[in-house]
Parts: structure tokens; sequence; C-alpha cells
């Protein structure tokens, strides 16, 4: 993976920009809450595509008429050597029956269920970590790290 030092509150922004159109469609807002984050090192382009694949996502799990709030909240903490990233959304969760990470595995007619093994692919491409927040009851959370960039001394 080429990996570039870069600030996510940038890439989100410009992500953002760039699912906004499909977010009005659905009645969907994008919520972006971050702080002052340090910069973060990795491959730039694979963790747009993992943005855009989460909020996609997002936006198509409240398509349906079980969800009037339909919001995608966006937000991001530093920690020790990484940065934690929350995607979060008011839609109706993850159906038990399914095996989130795997290939193939979706509840959508025209699915192809490989959005989300993709995005643990990347992430782990970049030495960080995807998973799903079980305790999430408000709808579906996924949580990811990003390595920060290394202090120059
Ligand atoms: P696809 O979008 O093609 O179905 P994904 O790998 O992106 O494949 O997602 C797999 C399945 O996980 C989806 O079909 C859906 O059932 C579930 N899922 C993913 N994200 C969400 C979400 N934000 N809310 C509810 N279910 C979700
Ligand atoms: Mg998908």
């Amino acid at each position: 993976a080429q990996a570039t030092v870069f600030d996510f509150a940038e890439l989100l922004e410009q992500t953002r920009r760039l699912v906004q159109p499909e977010a009005v469609e659905a009645d969907v807002t994008i919520i972006a809450d971050l702080p002052n984050l340090p910069p973060v090192r990795a491959n730039r382009i694979q963790i747009a595509q993992v943005l855009v694949n989460l909020i996609r996502n997002a936006i198509e799990a409240m398509s349906g008429a079980h969800s009037p709030t339909r919001r995608v909240i966006i937000s991001a903490e530093g920690q020790d050597e990484f940065i934690q990233v929350t995607v979060e959304d008011t839609g109706p969760g993850i159906d038990p029956g399914i095996n989130l990470f795997s290939q193939f595995e979706t509840t959508k007619p025209a699915g192809m269920g490989l959005g989300l093994s993709i995005c643990r692919s990347m992430i782990e491409a970049n030495d960080g970590e995807l998973h799903l927040d079980r305790d999430y009851t408000g709808g579906a959370r996924f949580r990811f790290t990003l390595r920060r960039a290394p202090v120059a001394e």
C-alpha cells in the first residue's frame, strides 16, 4: 500500500462531498464531528473508499420506511499511536442473521456483499482494525483505526 501523510478531516470532507448527492436523494444528513486531529499515515485512496462504502451502506440502510430519522455521524478521536474513527447511523441496525465481514453476504436484492470485506482488508492493509460495535442499539456503528504519522524528531 502506498502510504502518505494526510489530514483525516480533509479527506472526510472530500468524501462527504462525493456522497452528498446520494445522501440528499435519500433524505440523509451526514454529520462530521471531528476534533483537531494529528496527521495520519495511510493509503489515502483506500481510506476514502472505506468511508464511501460505510456511508453508502448507512444511506442504503436508512432508505426504508422504518427510518424517520436519517443521520450518518462520523466522529474520531486521537489515541496513542492511532486515531479511532466511528461511523454510525440511525437506521435499523444489523440483521442478526448476517455474517457481516464475509464475502457475498448481503441482505440487498442487488447487493454483492463485498463492501465490508473489502473495507476490512483495506483497513488491515493499513495496519488498522475495523469492527462493528455490537453494543450499540441506535442503528449500526462501525469503528476503525488509522495509524498516526510518526512525529519527526
Ligand atoms: P452490500 O452493501 O453489497 O450488501 P456489504 O458488505 O457492504 O455488502 O454489507 C453487507 C451487509 O451488511 C448488507 O447487505 C447489510 O445487510 C449489512 N449492513 C452493512 N452496513 C449496514 C448498516 N449501516 N446498517 C444495516 N445493515 C448494514
Ligand atoms: Mg455495501
